[in-house]
C-alpha cells in the first residue's frame, strides 16, 4: 500500500479537467491547502480549492476532486472547501502581442499624423491594430480621426475602444473636452495613463501603437514601466533643433532598455504643388544621419505636403482618403519597412 502524501493527492487532483474550461486541468496553485486526519481504517483528507469563475463550475469541480481523492489508497473520506472568488478579468493587454511607442523630442513635428497613418497602413496590411493617444497634454487623435463620441463600457467596466478605419482607438481626448486643457500632476498622469492602458477592452491585437506626448517626462516613464514596450519609433523634422530634442528621446529609451526600432523624418522637403520643385525648408537628411549615428533603422522621409495636412486635419488620414497617392505609399512603405513580423513579441 503506497503511503498517502500531499504529492499523491496533488497528482490525482491535477489530472482532472476543470468542467467547462476547454480541457484546462486543475493546477497546483488552485489547491491552497491540504490536511490529513487519522480516522478508523485510514485518513480523511481536507482540501481547500481556489477557483475563479462561475459557482456552478466550482461546485462540480469540488465534487470531482472529492471523488478522485476518495479513490486513493488509504483514504476514507475527502472533503473540499471551495474558496471561489469572483472571476478576475484578464489583463487588458494580455492579448496585445506588440506595443510600439511613437515618440518625438518636441511637439508639432507630425508625430500624431505619422502614428495615425502608420496604424492604418498596418491595418490595411492585414494586422489587428490599436492606437492609444497617450498625449495627455494635447490629445490630437480624436481630431485626426474625426472621433467625437465617448467610449461605452463593457460588462467588466472597461472602456470599449472606438473603431475607425479598421483600427481600435482610445484617447484621453475622448474623456476630457479638447477646449479644456487639463493641468496634470505626476500621480494624475500616472493614473490617467494606467486607465488608458489597463481599463480598455483592447482584446486581441497584433500591435498597439502608442502616440506619446512630446519630450521626455513622467508620462513616458509610466508608459515604459506599465506597457512593456516592444520598441519605439522616433519622428523628427530634419532641422538641428528638432534633432537635438529627438536625441534626448533616444537617450531616454536607451536608458530604459526600450529598443529604438527606427527613425522617421517628417516634413522633409516641400514639393511645390504648382511647379513640382522641391525646397528643403527645414533641411533634409538630418534624421537619416542621426539614425545612422545611433545604429537605428532609417524608416523613411515624409515630405511637407498640403494633402497630408488637409487630410489629417479633416479626420481622413491620407492612407484612407488618397490611398493611391505617392504620400500614402510612403506611409505604406514605412509600415512595411518596420517589418513587425520580425520584431519579437513583448514579454509579459
Ligand atoms: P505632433 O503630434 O508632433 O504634435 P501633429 O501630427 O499634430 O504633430 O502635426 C502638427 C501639424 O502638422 C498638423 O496640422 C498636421 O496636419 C501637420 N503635418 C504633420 N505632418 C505633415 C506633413 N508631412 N506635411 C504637412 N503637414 C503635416
Amino acid at each position: 500500500m503506497s503511503k498517502l502524501s500531499e504529492d499523491i493527492v496533488l497528482d490525482a487532483v491535477c489530472a482532472l479537467d476543470i468542467p467547462g474550461a476547454n480541457g484546462r486541468k486543475v493546477t497546483r496553485d488552485m489547491i491552497s491547502g491540504i490536511a490529513f486526519k487519522e480516522v478508523e481504517g485510514g485518513r480523511s483528507v481536507f482540501l481547500s480549492l481556489e477557483v475563479e469563475g462561475k459557482t456552478s463550475t466550482s461546485e462540480s469541480l469540488r465534487k470531482a476532486i472529492e471523488k478522485a481523492v476518495s479513490k486513493l489508497d488509504g483514504v476514507v473520506s475527502a472533503s473540499v472547501v471551495s474558496t471561489a472568488h469572483k472571476s478576475l478579468p484578464q489583463s487588458a493587454l494580455a492579448k496585445v502581442y506588440k506595443i510600439i511607442a511613437v515618440a518625438s523630442g518636441k511637439g508639432g513635428v507630425g508625430k500624431s499624423t505619422t502614428a495615425v497613418n502608420l496604424a492604418i497602413a498596418m491595418s490595411i496590411n492585414g494586422m489587428k491594430v490599436g492606437l492609444l493617444d497617450a498625449d495627455i497634454y494635447g490629445p490630437s487623435i480624436p481630431r485626426l480621426l474625426g472621433i467625437y463620441e465617448k467610449p461605452e463600457l463593457d460588462d467588466d467596466g472597461r472602456m470599449i475602444p472606438i473603431e475607425r478605419h479598421g483600427i481600435k482607438v482610445m484617447s484621453i481626448g475622448f474623456l476630457v473636452p479638447e477646449d479644456k486643457p487639463v493641468v496634470w500632476r505626476g500621480p494624475m498622469v500616472h493614473g490617467a495613463l494606467n486607465k488608458l492602458l489597463h481599463e480598455v477592452a483592447w482584446g486581441e491585437l497584433d500591435i498597439l501603437i502608442i502616440d506619446l506626448p512630446p519630450g521626455t517626462g513622467d508620462a513616458h516613464l509610466t508608459i515604459i514601466q506599465q506597457a512593456s514596450l516592444t520598441g519605439a519609433v522616433i519622428v523628427s523634422t530634419p532641422q538641428d533643433i528638432a534633432l537635438i530634442d529627438a536625441r534626448k528621446g533616444i537617450a531616454m529609451f536607451d536608458k530604459t532598455n526600450v529598443p529604438v526600432l527606427g527613425v522617421i523624418e517628417n516634413m522633409s522637403g516641400f514639393i511645390c504643388p504648382h511647379c513640382g520643385e522641391r525646397s528643403d525648408i527645414f533641411g533634409a537628411g538630418g534624421a537619416e544621419d542621426e539614425a545612422n549615428k545611433i545604429g537605428a533603422l532609417f524608416l523613411g522621409s515624409i515630405p511637407l505636403d498640403l494633402a497630408v495636412r488637409e487630410s489629417s486635419d479633416s479626420g481622413n488620414p491620407i492612407v484612407i482618403s488618397q490611398p493611391d497617392s505617392a504620400q500614402a505609399k510612403i506611409y505604406m512603405d514605412i509600415a512595411e519597412r518596420l517589418k513587425l513580423g520580425r520584431i519579437v513579441n513583448r514579454a509579459y
